[in-house]
């Protein structure tokens, strides 16, 4: 009498797709042929519990076997129907690719044994200040980066484990025969080379530390936040076939007194004094790309916002640069003298005093609303 797929994967009859795939994947791991090695029990739970996964997993197939038990498949599969390698191939949509995949150092292709498998390097992490003025300009940062790098008396020899393929092969009795798996050499990580000779200044592994000065190119544009990546500027790997990992350059971006910046645009409040608003007045304004002199009109209001094109952040991504953006706002005098005073009461009763703003005098949040649309 054949087992109830249900049993094998130890789920229940209203099991949902995603318990049915956990269960499965639980039982592959359990019964796996790396793990039991000439175990044939183990070798047949595993072929069931495919078995069992490949009609559970198909709403259609699933019904039929709900309805009619393993009658529903009499003559067409069961049994002896299902070879090692459907099994395997089952893996890459159960284990995302990761049953079969590399363990140790990080970054490895799947390589055969005619393939060269590469390994990366780890990857370097720094942080680097810059102000608004290397933003506006683009400028470029010498770092020092403490690294590991091979040393040259560092050699390496085949590795005996796989005889330098970096994977070993394991017959495994099958239903079907002897069939052979594939996996990676623990002893060389997959890499078919090991460790030979290494000087006394490199640790095990034939790696040194070194600091290196390295030149850091920062384009105009860039933001906080932004990573810059250096090829190649990161850890060596302690293996022969292998590059460099990255440095990685986290930017850092520093407040000016000033200008604040928001997106390519910089915003400045410029203050100006009573008489200057009343008069107008001629201002020299302190920009990252030097002094800009900008004409006030005489009668100018509090809140107006004057717009120098392109003199804001250069774009990252090419556009035109941002704009530098002024906020005029008017000074009002605080302590005043006596005479000072009595001067503005005489002015108090003139009508030029009052407000009377004018149909093209937008409100602060008219100019607002205009500036962010
Ligand atoms: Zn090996």
């Amino acid at each position: 009498m054949k087992k109830d797929y249900y049993e094998i994967l130890e789920v229940a009859k209203t099991a949902s797709a995603a318990e049915i795939k956990k269960a499965y994947r639980k039982q592959a791991i359990k019964y796996h042929p790396d793990k039991n090695p000439g175990d044939k029990q183990a070798e047949e739970n595993f072929k069931l519990a495919a078995e069992a996964y490949e009609v559970l997993s198909d709403e259609n197939k699933r019904a039929q076997y709900d309805r009619f038990g393993h009658a529903a498949f009499e003559g067409s599969m069961g049994g002896g129907g299902f070879s090692m390698d459907d099994i395997f191939s089952q893996f890459g949509d159960i284990f995302g690719g990761h049953f079969s995949g590399f363990s140790g150092f990080g970054g490895f292709g799947r390589g055969s044994s005619q393939q060269q498998v590469y390994v990366k390097g780890e990857n370097l992490r720094i942080r680097v200040k810059v102000t608004l003025e290397d933003i506006v300009k683009g400028t470029e940062k010498k770092v020092k980066v403490r690294r590991k790098v091979k040393g040259e008396g560092t050699t390496y020899k085949t590795c005996t484990t796989c005889n330098g393929r970096g994977q070993v092969m394991q017959q495994v009795r099958t239903m079907l025969g002897v069939m052979q798996t594939a996996s990676t050499c623990t002893a060389c990580g997959g890499t078919g080379e090991v460790i030979d000779k290494h000087d006394k200044d490199t640790d095990a592994q034939g790696l040194k530390t070194i600091e290196e000065t390295i030149s850091i190119n920062i384009p105009a544009g860039v933001m906080d936040g932004i990573q810059l990546n250096m090829s190649g500027k990161g850890n060596e790997a302690p293996v022969k076939n292998s590059v460099p990992g990255d440095l990685l350059v986290l930017i850092e971006e520093q407040e000016h007194e000033t200008l604040k910046r928001e997106g390519d645009n910089l915003h400045y409040d410029l203050y100006i004094s009573f008489p200057e608003a009343v008069l107008g007045a001629t201002k020299e304004i302190e920009t990252v790309t030097g002094k800009v002199r900008i004409k006030i009109d005489e009668g100018v209001q509090s809140g107006k916002i004057l717009r120098l094109r392109g003199k804001g952040v250069p774009s990252l991504q090419g556009r035109a640069a941002g704009d530098l953006i002024i906020h005029v706002n008017v000074w009002t005098p605080k302590n005043l003298t006596d005479k000072q005073k009595a001067f503005f009461r005489e002015m108090q009763d003139s009508e030029n005093f009052n407000p009377n703003p004018d149909k093209n005098e937008k409100s602060f949040f008219e100019k607002v609303k205009e500036m962010f649309s």
